[in-house]
């Protein structure tokens, strides 16, 4: 069997959906190999000089060497200015690559002029024609040598975002037509998110042979004769991915304690929306296998993917520091309004909490169901600043209860808190196709096509998409402490590679 990470999602870490399924196969004896298309296929884009040229372009193809060097070594990461120039240069020789395939490409982004990843009609297009992906020179050669060293009798493919899913169909295409014997299986986040719309029906029939909702585990494992597998939590394995390879100082550990979220009560959640359940591996265990990751890969940085830790978690971490600084989503409870328990933490390794505050309205939170009070953010975000623990804030406007006087006053929550909040993430809301709420309000069908996951709607106070957009480019982002904060956001790897410029990361000094 090969499992497959298809092109295009940030290449900063292995994949943790993937480590899972080799968790699974390894338990159970299976063989199988690993190919993270993503990291490979960028690479040789990279190296592969873009037909037309212009004097920045010429710069970044002489300066890729030392780019790809800084960006696996800590160099890029004591300099901000040498990190975004690197970043850019980078995301440059990509586009240029991606010009004549008529695809704006970049380290995170791949976006067709014609083609959308949420039409299922586009999809088979691109599976129809796998030439006209610019990734196609690179996955011909790949795969031709994986089926002929190794003929598979399936091949999996993890997709997880919207970046991925034009590619992963032109990587489907090319091997029916090579190689119509092998299975094909299409899991992965994305994947599960459009079969839990209502009345999902399979517009690929013919092209994959499986598609999978929610953990692949439990039915890759059944493809492979595996009956008995459903309740063994299977724990990751990094043994087959390229570990050092990523643009990373080091190798970055992700892994998952949970999945669902613990609170699964925001209004507004995809994953409430899709009724996810919550399943938590024991704290002990997490711990355990974290320990025994760390010990076996070395990492520089542990990537907690839980949709929110867990107080139990992140107080048991506390307890067993893992020796390596960590970051996550954690929701703001009144833990953390306690300065020993913040204190804990930054002393078990913590080094960023990423935080859904959503708004600075209190009415707006109590609407959504948020279950923060504001007072205690506030607490919470002094705390954490006085323990060294830098924090990621995500912001969300447009929902149904916000309009511009509500938007204001997070506004204001913000200006005033600047000096806890280390790094800004602001979205428009986009109203889940499939939630409770969309069938209370007025919605349209989206801009986008039949396997868009979300609809347009008529909001309540009026507050549209083009008016949050003048709000937050005239009024928000111009605010001095606000901008100053959006300042520092790392270009493209935003929250990946934010822990490596927190005050309390500690960088190695060069030799
Ligand atoms: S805390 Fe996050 S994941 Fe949990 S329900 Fe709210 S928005 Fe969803």
């Amino acid at each position: 069997m090969i499992l497959i990470y298809p092109p295009v999602a940030k290449p900063c870490e292995p994949p943790a959906g993937i480590a899972k399924l080799c968790g699974a196969l390894n338990h159970h004896g299976i063989k199988y190999n690993v190919l993270d298309a993503n990291l490979e296929g960028l690479l040789s884009l990279l190296k592969n000089p873009p037909v037309s040229s212009d004097t920045w372009t010429s710069r970044a193809l002489r300066h890729l060497p030392g780019h790809l060097d800084s960006l696996k070594s800590w160099d890029a990461y004591r300099n901000e200015d040498r990190y975004r120039r690197t970043i850019k240069d980078l995301n440059r020789l990509l586009d240029m690559t991606g010009r004549s395939s008529r695809v704006r490409l970049g380290l995170a982004n791949y976006e067709h002029e014609a083609l959308s990843p949420a039409r299922s009609t586009d999809l088979v297009r691109a599976a129809e024609n796998p030439e006209d992906n610019p990734f196609y020179p690179y996955f011909k050669k790949r795969l031709t040598e994986l089926l002929r060293n190794e003929p598979p009798s399936l091949i999996g493919f993890s997709l997880n975002y919207l970046s991925q899913a034009l590619c992963t169909f032109a990587m489907i295409g090319f091997l029916r037509r090579e190689s119509p014997g092998v299975k094909l299986v299409l899991g992965g986040g994305l994947v599960t998110s459009w079969m839990r719309r209502p009345h999902w029906q399979n517009p690929f029939n013919g092209l994959m042979d499986h598609l999978v909702a929610g953990p692949g585990e439990g039915p890759l494992l059944l493809l492979m004769g595996v009956t008995q597998s459903t309740d063994i939590l299977y724990k990751p394995n990094y043994n087959s991915l390229p570990m050092r390879d990523y643009f990373a100082p080091g190798p970055i550990l992700p892994y998952s304690s949970s999945s669902g979220c613990y609170w699964n009560r925001c209004s507004f959640c995809p994953e409430r929306a899709e009724g996810n359940p919550y399943i938590a591996i024991p704290v002990e265990e997490v711990v355990s296998d974290l320990l025994h990751l760390v010990d076996r890969h070395k990492p520089v940085l542990i990537h907690l993917l839980d949709n929110a830790i867990s107080p139990s978690l992140m107080k048991s971490i506390s307890e067993h520091p893992l020796g390596v600084p960590w970051y996550g989503f954690a929701r703001i409870t009144r833990h953390l309004t306690d300065p020993d328990f913040c204190f804990a933490l930054k002393r078990s390794g913590c080094v960023m909490l990423k935080l859904g505050l959503e708004s600075g309205d209190q009415r707006v939170l109590d609407n959504l169901q948020k279950g923060i009070d504001l007072e205690e953010a506030s607490s919470a975000l002094k705390n954490l600043k006085k323990s060294g623990i830098a924090t990621y804030v995500y912001l969300l406007f447009g929902t149904p209860p916000e309009g511009l006087t509500e938007a204001r006053r997070t506004l204001q929550f913000v200006a005033k808190h600047h000096d806890g909040i280390g790094f800004l993430n602001l979205a428009i809301f986009n109203m889940p196709i499939y939630g409770p709420e969309a069938h209370q309000m007025e919605t349209k069908q989206f801009y986008e096509g039949d396997l868009s996951l979300y609809t347009s709607f008529n909001h309540p106070k009026g507050w549209s998409r083009h008016l949050i957009r003048q709000f937050l480019d005239k009024e928000f982002k111009r605010h001095p402490a606000i901008a100053s904060i959006l300042r520092r956001d790392p270009p493209v790897f935003t929250s990946n590679h934010a822990p490596f410029f927190c005050d309390g990361f500690h960088i190695p000094h060069p030799t």
